[in-house]
C-alpha cells in the first residue's frame, strides 16, 4: 500500500465505519447520506489501498457484507498494527464464531470492546471431501457419533446446521419467566438427579436458579446428563417454559453448560444449538461447526450464477453458511436461511421441470375409451362411488385418451377408495384390448388387490378360478371376459415362467403383483395402463423400470402416505393430482386414546369387552428393528405373552412377515372369517388389510411409529358399521413424542394430521424420515412458498435457457440436480 501522508487515516475511517455497518447489519446506516458520500470524497486515497470502490447504496447487505470483508482483510494485509481491531469484520464469515467472550453470558448485548488478538495454530489444510477426522476438534472417539448424525465428510460438517439458536441477547431471570413462551435463562444448577421408572429410558432431573428463584428442568431419556449438571454448574437453558407445582419448568430445553471464562465460540450472542447424539456435547459440536468453517468455508463454491445471485439479491454461499451457524442478527440467519433454501429449491424444480419436458416429448397409447361400458361395469357395484371417487375416474380416463402418457397422483386417505378406481383405469385397457398391471409394495398387499379386483369383476359370484393365481371372469357390462392374474416374488419357478409366458402373449389382461412386475423376464407388450400403489414405498428405478415395460403405459401412482398439501406441490409440481378427500358414506370415526402407561391393563380389558360383543382387535407388536428376523421373533413372543398370560380365554392369531405366504393368506383368511378374537401382528398390517369385523386397533410401543403409519394402521379399523377404538399404548413416551400422540386423538383426516406432524417435527425432520419418501431438504420449508415460485421461475429460466445444463457455469447446478435426482423420487433420468 501506498504509505500517503493521511491514506492511513482515511483507511482506518473507513475501517471504523466498516465494523460499524457490520454491528448494524450493513444497513448504510453509519453515514449521514450514505456510506458511498465518503467514498467518493475518499477515493483518490482509498482507490490505491483497496481498490475499486463500488456503489455501495446499490447493493444488497450481503454483498456489501462481502466487499467490506475483502477490504477489511486488504487493510489488515498491509498494516498489521489495525489487526486486533479490524479482524471484527476482516473474517466476515466467523466473525462471532471468532469473537470474544470473556464477558459472562449474561451481560446483554456485547460492548464494543478490543478482542484479545489470538494466535492459534493455523486451520489445518482440507478439501471438503475429505474425511471429517482431518479436523483437529474431530477425535477417534467422535467419529461414531458423527456417523451417527450423518456426517462423514468435512462439507457434511459445513452443511450440519444447528437446529436453533439460543439467543443470549435476551436472557430472563428466573422470575421474568413468562410460561408457555420460549425464553432462555442462565441458572446455577442446585441438584440434579435420575428419574422415571423404566430403568432404560431414565430421565434427568434438576433443580436450579438465579438470585430471583428456582426453576425444574427435566430431560426425558438422557440419564447421561445427570452426571454432567454436577451441583454450581452454571448453565444456560432455552426452550418452552411451563409450570409445574408452582415454579416454572423447563421440559427438554436446549442447554448449554457453562464454564469459568467461557469458551470463545460459546459466547456470541445468538449461539448454534446441534443436533446430539449419545456423548456427543453442544461444547464439542460448536466447536467441530467452527473448525470447519475455519478450514473449509473458502473452498465452497457458489452453485449460483453470479448474475442470478446478483438479480435475485441473494446472500453468497460462503457467507449463507457462516450465517447460518453463527449469525450476527436474527435478520442475518433468516437471509442466510432463504438463500439455503432457495438452492434446494432450485435444484428440485430443475428436476422436477426437466422431467416434466422429457415426458412431454414421448408419445403414449392414446386409449379409446369406452366410457358406456365402463359406467355399466361402476353401476354394477355394490356401492355408489363417492363424488370425489368419481371426479377423479373422470380425470383418470381423460388423460388415457391423450396421446401424452398420464403421469397422474392418485391421493387419498386410508379407505378412501382408491382400489376401485384404480380398478376401472385398468379396465379401460382392457376394454380397449390392451394389458394392465398394478404393483404393490407387499405380498399380502398385492393378494388383496388381487381378491378385491377379482371380486369387483366377479360382481360377488362365486369366483371360477382357471389356476392357482389366474382368474377368468365374464363380466357381461363389459361384454368380454377378463383374466387377471396374481404375480409373485416367492411362486415357484415353474409357476413363474409359466405365468410370464401367459403375460407375454396377452392372455393375461390384468397382472397384479410385487416388484416381481419389474423383473426383465417380465414382456407386457399390450401394457397401457401401469398403477402403482402405495408408491412412496418403490424406488426411482422401479417406477421406472414398471414405465419401460410395453409401450409407453400410462402411470397412476397411489398414495395414502398424507403428504401435507403444502408439500405436494414442492415434491410433485410436475405431475397431476387427484385427490379423493371424501370417506365412503357410513364410516364412523375411530375414537383414538393414548393410553397412559399404568392403564395398560385396562386397555387389555376394553379390547376384552369388545370381543365379548363379537368383534376382533388387531394387537400391533413394537417396532424392535429395522430387521425382519429380529421383529417376528419379538411378535412370536409378544404372541405367547398374550396368550398365556392376558388372554388365555381368548383365540389369537399370529402373523409377521416370516412367515411363508401359504400361511399367512391362512392366517389372513381365518381372521377374515372370525377364527379368531386377536391378530397379534408385526407391523406389516400396515396396509391394505380390510376386515370390517375388527373394531380394534391397540398399538404397542406406540412411540416409535410415525403418524403416518399410525394413521395406516388405524386405517384397519373402523370399516364396518361398528364403532372402532384406536389404543396407543407408550411406556414412557417423551414430550414430545406424547405431544404428537395427542394429535392422534384429535385429527382423523390424514392430511390435516400430516400438517400438524409437520408443523410440530419440522420440515427438515418430516421429510427426513423414510416413510414419507421425500427428497432431503435440510433448509427450505413447506412454508416457503414465495421462495418456492421463485425457484420454479428461476429454473425454467434456466432450463430455456439451456436445457441440458451443460453451460460452465451452471455445472454445479446440473451435478446437484443430478444428486437429487438419484436420490429422490423423481425420475429424471
Ligand atoms: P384405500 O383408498 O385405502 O386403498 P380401498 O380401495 O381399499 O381404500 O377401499 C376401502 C374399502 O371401501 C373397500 O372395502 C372398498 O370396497 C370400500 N369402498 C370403496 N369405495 C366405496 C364406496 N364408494 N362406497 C362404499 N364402500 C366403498
Ligand atoms: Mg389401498
Amino acid at each position: 500500500m501506498a504509505t500517503r501522508p493521511g491514506g492511513r487515516t482515511k483507511l482506518q475511517i473507513l475501517a471504523n465505519i466498516l465494523r460499524l455497518e457490520a454491528r448494524k447489519g450493513f444497513a448504510d446506516e453509519v453515514v449521514a447520506g450514505g456510506l458511498n458520500k465518503f467514498l467518493e470524497l475518499a477515493s483518490d486515497e482509498l482507490t490505491p489501498a483497496v481498490g475499486h470502490l463500488p456503489d455501495y447504496a446499490g447493493m444488497s447487505p450481503a454483498q456489501r457484507r462481502e466487499w467490506a470483508g475483502g477490504v477489511m482483510r486488504n487493510i489488515a494485509k498491509s498494516s498489521p498494527a489495525d489487526g486486533p481491531v479490524s479482524q471484527a469484520v476482516a473474517r466476515p464469515d466467523t466473525r462471532s464464531a471468532t469473537s470474544a467472550g470473556d464477558r459472562p453470558p449474561s451481560a446483554g448485548p456485547a460492548p464494543a470492546q478490543p478482542r484479545r488478538p489470538r494466535t492459534p495454530p493455523g486451520p489445518v489444510k482440507v478439501a471438503l471431501a475429505d474425511d471429517v477426522s482431518r479436523l483437529r476438534s474431530v477425535t477417534k472417539t467422535q467419529l461414531p457419533k458423527l456417523e451417527r448424525l450423518g456426517v462423514a465428510t468435512v462439507e457434511d460438517l459445513l452443511y450440519q446446521f444447528p437446529l436453533r439458536h439460543l439467543d443470549y441477547a435476551n436472557i430472563r431471570k428466573v422470575n421474568e419467566l413468562v410460561p408457555g413462551e420460549d425464553q432462555t435463562t442462565v441458572v446455577t444448577v442446585g441438584e440434579a438427579r435420575l428419574g422415571g421408572r423404566d430403568p432404560r429410558r431414565k430421565s434427568t432431573q434438576a433443580v436450579l436458579g438465579d438470585d430471583t428463584g428456582n426453576l425444574r428442568a427435566v430431560w426425558f431419556n438422557s440419564p447421561w446428563l445427570a452426571k454432567s449438571l454436577r451441583p454450581q454448574t452454571r448453565v444456560a437453558l432455552s426452550g418452552r417454559v411451563g409450570v409445574f407445582g408452582g415454579s416454572p419448568r423447563f421440559e427438554n430445553p436446549d442447554y448449554d453448560i457453562l464454564s469459568e471464562g467461557d469458551d470463545l465460540v460459546h459466547a456470541g450472542r445468538l449461539v448454534p444449538v446441534y443436533p446430539l447424539t449419545r456423548g456427543l456435547y453442544q461444547r464439542t459440536a460448536r466447536r467441530m461447526a467452527k473448525e470447519a468453517l475455519d478450514a473449509a468455508l473458502g473452498l465452497v463454491e457458489d452453485p449460483l450464477p453470479p448474475a442470478m445471485r446478483e438479480r435475485l439479491g441473494l446472500m453468497g454461499v460462503r457467507d449463507a453458511i457462516s450465517q447460518m451457524h453463527f449469525p450476527d442478527t436474527a435478520q442475518q440467519y433468516a437471509n442466510a436461511r432463504s438463500r439455503l433454501a432457495f438452492d434446494e429449491l432450485l435444484a428440485m424444480q430443475l428436476a422436477v421441470l426437466s422431467r416434466r419436458m422429457r415426458w412431454r416429448e414421448v408419445d403414449g397409447i392414446p386409449l379409446a375409451v369406452d366410457f358406456a361400458r365402463l359406467s355399466a361395469f361402476v353401476e354394477s357395484l355394490p356401492f355408489e362411488l363417492t363424488s370425489a371417487q368419481s371426479r377423479a375416474l373422470d380425470e383418470i380416463l381423460s388423460d388415457l385418451c391423450d396421446s401424452r402418457p398420464m403421469s397422474r397422483l392418485l391421493q387419498g386417505d386410508v379407505g378412501s377408495g382408491k382400489t376401485v378406481v384404480a380398478a376401472v383405469a385398468l379396465l379401460a385397457a382392457v376394454v380397449d384390448g390392451y394389458q394392465g398391471a398394478l404393483m404393490a409394495p407387499t405380498e399380502i398387499l398385492a393378494e388383496q388387490h388381487y381378491l378385491s379386483v377379482t371380486r369387483m369383476l366377479s360382481a360377488g359370484n362365486e369366483m371360477p378360478t382357471l389356476d392357482e393365481n389366474v382368474a377368468g371372469l365374464e363380466v357381461p357390462t363389459l361384454g368380454r371376459p377378463v383374466v387377471v392374474a396374481l404375480l409373485l416374488g416367492s411362486m415357484r419357478k415353474r409357476a413363474k415362467d409359466d405365468m410370464h409366458g401367459r403375460i407375454a402373449d396377452g392372455e393375461v389382461d390384468i397382472v397384479i403383483g410385487t416388484q416381481a412386475l419389474i423383473q426383465d423376464s417380465v414382456d407386457m407388450p399390450r401394457l397401457a395402463v401401469a398403477v402403482v400403489d402405495e408408491q412412496h414405498r418403490f424406488g426411482v428405478m422401479q417406477r421406472a423400470a414398471l414405465r419401460g415395460k410395453g409401450g409407453r403405459p400410462h402411470m397412476l401412482a397411489m398414495s395414502a402416505t398424507p403428504i401435507p398439501r403444502s408439500l405436494s406441490l414442492t415434491v410433485y409440481g410436475d405431475l397431476d393430482t387427484s385427490i379423493i378427500d371424501e370417506l365412503p358414506p357410513g364410516r364412523q370415526p375411530v375414537r383414538t386414546v393414548l393410553v397412559a402407561p399404568e392403564r395398560r391393563a385396562a386397555a387389555y380389558e376394553g379390547l376384552r369387552r369388545e370381543v365379548r360383543e363379537g368383534r376382533q382387535a388387531f394387537v400391533v407388536c413394537p417396532l424392535v428393528e429395522e430387521s425382519e428376523v429380529i421383529q417376528s421373533r419379538a411378535a412370536v413372543e409378544e404372541y405367547e405373552r398374550l396368550s398365556s398370560a392376558v388372554f388365555p380365554d381368548l383365540r389369537l392369531g399370529l402373523l409377521h412377515g416370516r412367515m411363508p405366504l401359504r400361511e399367512k393368506e391362512m392366517v389372513l383368511e381365518e381372521f377374515q372369517r372370525g377364527e379368531y378374537d386377536v391378530l397379534v401382528t408385526t407391523p406389516v398390517v400396515e396396509v391394505g388389510i380390510d376386515v370390517p369385523n375388527a373394531t380394534v386397533m391397540l398399538i404397542d410401543g406406540a412411540d416409535r411409529f410415525g403418524l403416518a403409519q399410525l394413521h395406516q394402521f388405524r386405517g384397519r379399523v373402523g370399516r364396518g358399521a361398528h364403532r372402532s377404538h384406536c389404543l396407543l399404548l407408550a411406556d414412557a413416551p417423551g414430550q414430545d413424542a406424547r405431544e404428537r400422540l395427542k394429535l392422534m386423538e384429535r385429527i382423523q383426516d390424514g392430511f390435516a394430521l400430516a400438517e400438524e406432524d409437520l408443523r410440530l417435527r419440522g420440515a427438515g425432520d418430516y421429510m427426513g424420515t423414510r416413510q414419507s419418501g421425500l427428497p432431503d431438504l435440510r433448509v427450505a420449508r413447506p412454508g416457503d412458498q414465495s421462495l418456492l415460485a421463485l425457484a420454479r421461475l428461476e429454473a425454467q429460466r434456466l432450463l430455456d435457457e439451456d436445457p441440458e445444463l451443460e453451460e460452465e457455469e451452471h455445472a454445479l447446478l446440473a451435478s446437484r440436480f443430478r444428486k437429487l435426482a438419484a436420490n429422490t423420487q423423481f425420475d429424471a433420468s
